[in-house]
């Protein structure tokens, strides 16, 4: 009797998780995809009406599925792009791998003990020249968000494609009594708004003033509209570039700030009071009903959040001065027979999550030999360097997009 397949745990059914997912069952291995939600397209599932594509249509396309010809658009609409993932995963017959509805609470593995792992060093990945260790399991405990029952699942492998525009939002900190606490008005982040279906989202901003806060994704196309509104931020635009902060805004938005429907503020600093916002430099209140929190997310969380092991957590999350060190963007040295997929950003995200699958693909197959953890961790340093060399203070966002080409080559000359 030939031995069964080796069982690989894809957490989340986006992009990543969808292309993992495709590769997994192609080369032979059993994968069992958790998604939390109903459906398949991650964060496409729940954008705002407004939102496009912002990368080119012809550079967010899987290698093997082409945008159907009905699609002309260079930028298409988000229910383009969410329609377009979706017949990706009937095409490829992906639909009967995934567990919808199903939250992943926590993973941990079980094998060599907390004080093995941490000797290895100069030792290879998982102790040995294997990407799995027959001791070697991860236990993923899921909940089944509909019926509330949990249930346990044992696998060889975990591919961790949870996202990072989801989860956690980052709500900055404020002083005592200069927080929402003492704001009369109605305070949400981006998240809750997004997650609106369009005729909601429309009722419950209807009538109110509101102040949006955070217009960080700057787009070089903007930029002389900013000068004229005098938005141009201190630091260079090549650091938007290199973190992935650049994005285009939606049609007509500098016609209403021309009539005055939007206004623009620069304010590197805010807080709250009784009747709405403080800008920094400011005396007086900008009064408002809402404030929308468009101040992003804590992708590290996220992903530290699924480790039940206090130890992989802190291996996560590093230290607050570090990235989150991925060798190759997908695998963290020290946390054996896991990978993470979409994570370290790129222009194209899309593309850069399928040449990472395949290299992964590589790996679990034996063609890539991992080297040292040693080895992957000084690789994972000189990166660290790079990004805080020229992402600034945006370093954590782990964003290969200037280097693009380079960190591709990377991938392809290991597979060769
Ligand atoms: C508004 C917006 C516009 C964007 N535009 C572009 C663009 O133009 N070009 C570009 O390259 N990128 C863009 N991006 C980035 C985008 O995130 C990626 O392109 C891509 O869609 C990410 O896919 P993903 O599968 O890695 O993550 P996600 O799409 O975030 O999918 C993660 C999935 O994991 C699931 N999940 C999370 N935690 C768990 C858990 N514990 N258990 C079970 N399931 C879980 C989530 O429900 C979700 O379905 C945009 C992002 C946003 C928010």
């Amino acid at each position: 009797m030939g031995k069964s397949p080796k069982r690989v745990a894809i957490v989340g059914a986006g992009v990543s998780g969808l292309i993992a997912c495709k590769y997994v069952s192609e080369k032979g291995f059993h994968p069992i995809v958790f998604e939390a939600q109903s459906e398949v397209g991650g964060v496409w599932t729940h954008t705002v009406e407004t939102t496009k594509l912002q990368t080119p249509r012809s550079s967010y396309q899987f290698s093997d599925f082409p945008w159907p010809s009905s699609v002309q658009e260079k930028f298409p609409h988000h229910s383009q792009v969410l329609n377009y993932i979706q017949s990706y995963a009937h095409h490829f017959d992906l639909l009967r791998f995934i567990k919808f509805s199903t939250r992943v609470i926590d993973i941990e593995f079980d094998g060599a003990s907390n004080e093995e792992m941490g000797s290895w060093s100069t030792t290879l990945w998982s102790g040995n020249d294997e990407p799995f260790n027959h001791r070697g399991r991860w236990i993923c405990s899921v909940e089944d968000t509909l019926k509330h029952t949990r249930e346990v699942y044992q696998v060889e492998f975990v591919i961790l494609c949870v996202g990072r525009f989801s989860g956690v939002p980052n709500i900055p900190d404020f002083p005592p009594n200069k927080g929402r606490e003492v704001f009369d008005g109605k305070v949400i982040h981006y998240m809750d708004y997004s997650a609106m279906d369009d005729a909601k989202a429309a009722e419950f901003i209807k009538g109110k003033r509101i102040i949006v806060v955070g217009l960080q994704k700057l787009a070089l196309d903007i930029a002389l509209p900013l000068k004229k509104y005098k938005m141009i931020p201190k630091h260079d635009f090549s650091q938007d570039i290199s973190s992935c902060l650049i994005s285009t805004v939606p049609s007509n938005f500098y016609d209403k700030v021309e009539e005055e429907s939007i206004i623009l503020r620069k304010s590197p600093k805010f807080s709250f009071c009784k009747d709405g916002v403080m800008i920094d430099g400011g005396n007086e209140s900008l009064k408002t009903d809402l404030v929308i929190l468009a101040t992003g997310y804590r992708g590290d969380q996220q992903l530290k959040n699924i480790f039940k092991s206090p130890i992989f957590q802190k291996y996560i999350q590093g230290s607050l001065n570090t990235t989150v060190q991925l060798y190759r963007g997908c695998i963290h040295p020290r946390i054996p027979q896991l990978a993470v997929i979409g994570y370290s950003e790129s222009l194209s995200n899309l593309y850069t999550s399928e040449i990472r699958c395949r290299w992964l693909m590589n790996v679990l197959e034996g063609n890539v030999k991992l080297p040292s953890i040693k080895e992957m961790e000084c690789d994972a340093f000189q990166w660290e360097k790079y990004m805080k060399r020229y992402t600034a203070q945006y370093y954590r966002r782990s964003c290969v997009a200037a280097v693009h080409i380079w960190y591709n080559d990377q991938l392809l000359r290991d597979m060769i």
